[in-house]
């Protein structure tokens, strides 16, 4: 063995899906997410571009995002997509995925982690991460469009970041708003459900649907307003208005995907917003952007999720599986 070459790990560490929601929480996730998005923007940390294909097989829609944080020594992928029968036919959920780490030093295969429930609460972080560090401090009411599976994850992760005193709800679907309202009561916060121009009382707005023509307009929102548009992340989504990105200062996780994938598609191809306008969160949490510039700006957060935040929460969730003696083990 050459000098300084130690012997590599001989094992594969296995964390089955059943086994996250008792390991993962919402902190972890959080601190996983704010530290690969810092290492994004100092250029220690760079995601693969995404394979995504339809199979021909199931109507399902499958793919790879990888890649590689040198700072936490992190290296994979998460595979997997949506299947759009799984519910009906099997009774599983439609979206399904893993991650597979490597060993940066030898490519060896390192972990299997299920890749369902990680999904949701890294989403849920990004979103937490930049209210941390773009929403003013006085935030109180706290305004949802959107009320699906990712919303109630969304709702319980800013209700733990920020101290909110009421939250608001608009839906395209009002039918699915009890289910929402049902979480702002669990976190102990009062619930109203609102049309979109109401939206002007919220301080800080989270967007999570799957919409594909903007519901919400630039003058539902008022100055001084943090918005984390977390449900457009495929060419032809968008959530909001493309106006309010012009007028707004917009942050994102990353650039590549934001202009293409993101929100900010729509603003850039109308001309309101250019790639150059765009700045990457991690570069506020690392202190070479000062965030906010004033009360009276409206920060905008465009968040299309990049393969490096599943693996910093996957690797968070191996780590504390190992050290809890719960993962399962086996030789390579
Ligand atoms: P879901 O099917 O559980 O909920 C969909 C939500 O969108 C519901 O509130 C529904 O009422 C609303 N909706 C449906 N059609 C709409 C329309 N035409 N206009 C406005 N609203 C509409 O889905 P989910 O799992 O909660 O996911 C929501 C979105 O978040 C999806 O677009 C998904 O792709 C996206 N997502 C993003 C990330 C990320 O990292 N950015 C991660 C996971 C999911």
């Amino acid at each position: 063995m050459a000098d300084g070459a130690s012997a590599p790990a001989n094992e594969l560490v296995i964390v089955p899906e059943g086994m996250i929601p008792d390991i993962l929480t919402r902190e972890a996730s959080f601190d996983a997410v704010e530290k690969v998005f810092a290492a994004m923007a100092a250029g220690e940390a760079r995601n693969f571009p995404v394979v995504r294909e339809a199979i021909g097989h199931e109507d399902a829609l499958y793919g790879f995002k990888g890649g590689f944080d040198a700072v936490g020594g992190v290296l994979g992928l998460k595979a997997g997509g949506y299947w759009p029968h799984n519910l009906d036919r099997r009774g599983i959920i439609n979206h399904q995925s893993t991650v597979f780490l490597f060993d940066p030093d030898t490519g060896r295969v390192k972990a299997l982690v299920g890749g369902n429930y990680l999904t949701a609460l890294r989403t849920a972080a990004a979103s937490s991460v930049s209210i941390r560090h773009l929403a003013r401090k006085d935030a109180k009411v706290l305004g949802m469009i959107g009320a699906g599976h990712q919303a109630k994850f969304q709702l319980r992760a800013a209700a733990e970041t920020h101290a909110f005193e009421k939250v608001i709800g608009w839906n395209l679907h009002p039918e699915m708003l009890p289910g929402l309202a049902e979480v702002a009561r669990e976190v102990g916060l009062p619930f109203e459900a609102v049309e979109l121009p109401g939206m002007s009382e919220a301080d800080v707005i989270i967007t999570i649907t799957s919409s594909f023509a903007p519901t919400l307009l630039a003058d539902h929102v008022s100055p001084g307003t943090h918005l984390a548009c977390m449900g457009t992340d495929t060419k032809g989504k968008q959530e909001v208005e493309a106006a309010l990105l012009g007028r707004a200062r917009v942050f994102c996780d990353e650039v590549a995907q934001s202009v293409s994938i993101g929100e900010a598609q729509h603003a850039v191809a109308e001309g309101l917003l250019s790639e150059g306008d765009v700045t990457q969160l991690g570069a506020v949490i690392n202190g070479t952007h000062g965030g906010r510039g004033s009360d009276e700006e409206i920060t905008l957060f465009d968040g299309t999720g990049v393969g490096l935040q599943d693996l910093a929460v996957a690797d968070a969730i191996v780590k504390t599986a190992v050290a809890q003696g719960i993962a399962t083990i086996v030789p390579l």
